[in-house]
């Protein structure tokens, strides 16, 4: 049956969002990556959000696995255009693959940056990742979960070049001031993109996709894996 009553759906305006960044204004975030890049590549405009909107935000690199000194200007030039502070998680100036470590080597060195830094969030990795090690490091941030409460998020699985990859948001940021800011993030990262010949712009395209689902410019998709509404 047909409700004549009410307008089609399309013509319904959609509630206004509540500010849900807002709190982690004047809290710690923390943001894990395996890598330099991807952060930048994920929720390069997220972490840029939650810094506008008066967060901390820590973007924690767990390793460089090549090209040092090369991988670590780029990083650091990124996280300033984003306005956020770097750690590079493992780091005797030296490359390290994290493949190489324990498993009980890599959960320390994030529960020793959960209990430095406090987060009131945590974003990293998600498991369906095709990269063997940055599945790892989600695996090993879901264990420091049972260090303090903070909010658990995944973020989009990363690649250079696209391949079908299994990611279900379930929240949305809208990224629409942020994206070049992030697009400029991951620009930097020469070494990965520029310097091979790759183009970055299906970032730009999949942050679009992402907002059209959810009715704004630019938006970046999140799985939540623990989060208290209070
Ligand atoms: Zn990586």
């Amino acid at each position: 049956m047909t409700d004549l009553a009410s307008p089609p759906l399309a013509a319904r305006p959609a509630p206004a969002p509540q500010p849900t960044m807002a709190r982690y204004k004047d809290r710690t975030v923390l943001a894990i990556g395996a890598h330099p890049d991807d952060l930048e590549l994920a929720i390069g405009g997220t972490l840029a959000k939650l810094r506008n909107t008066g967060a901390r935000v820590v973007m924690g690199v767990v390793s460089i696995p090549s090209d040092y000194e090369t991988r670590r200007r780029e990083a650091e030039q990124a996280a300033e255009i984003l306005g956020c502070e770097l750690r590079i998680l493992v780091d005797g100036g030296t490359t390290k693959r994290i493949e190489d470590m324990k498993t009980y080597e890599l959960v320390k060195i994030l529960d020793d940056v959960v209990r430095e830094t406090a987060p009131s969030a945590v974003l990293t990795h998600g498991p369906s990742e095709f990269h063997r090690d940055h599945v790892l490091v989600y695996n090993a941030a879901l264990s420091t979960q049972r260090l303090r409460y903070f909010d658990f998020f995944s973020y989009h699985p990363n690649f250079c070049r696209p391949v079908p990859v299994q990611f279900h948001p379930r929240a949305y940021v809208d990224i629409s001031d942020t994206i070049e800011e992030k697009m400029e993030a991951i620009a930097v990262h020469r070494s990965q993109f520029g310097d091979r010949g790759l183009p970055i712009d299906i970032y730009r395209d999949i942050a679009r996709m992402n907002g059209r689902i959810v009715g704004v410019q630019y938006a970046e998709g999140l799985d939540v894996g623990r989060m208290l509404l209070a």
